[in-house]
């Protein structure tokens, strides 16, 4: 395995969601319909990812970041890319 890892999140969109959204690693979960009402209210986003090794999997907002802190295990340096509804937003992580 190299140095450095890129992963990749994409959200849930909450405008386009018809079944309720479970987070895989929280099991914080709601109807679509109550989604769309707490994004609009910057409250919740969803997002999915696939980490090396395992499925592609939904997370909420802050298990997406444990994710991803797990996911680095040795490695000193991650890119993750956020692809957000209308934008891309680039997160360096590094311990
Ligand atoms: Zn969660």
């Amino acid at each position: 395995m190299g140095k450095k890892m890129n992963l990749k999140a994409k959200i849930i969109n909450p405008f386009e969601r018809k079944a309720r959204v479970t987070c895989s690693m929280c099991e914080l979960s709601y109807l679509a319909r109550n989604y769309v009402i707490l994004y609009e209210n910057e409250k919740v986003a969803f997002f999915k990812m696939k980490v090396p090794s395992q499925r592609l999997k939904i997370y909420c907002h802050d298990c997406l970041y444990k994710a991803v802190h797990n996911g680095m295990g040795v490695l000193k340096e991650l890119k993750l890319e956020m692809e957000l509804i209308d934008h891309t937003v680039n997160l360096l992580f590094s311990k």
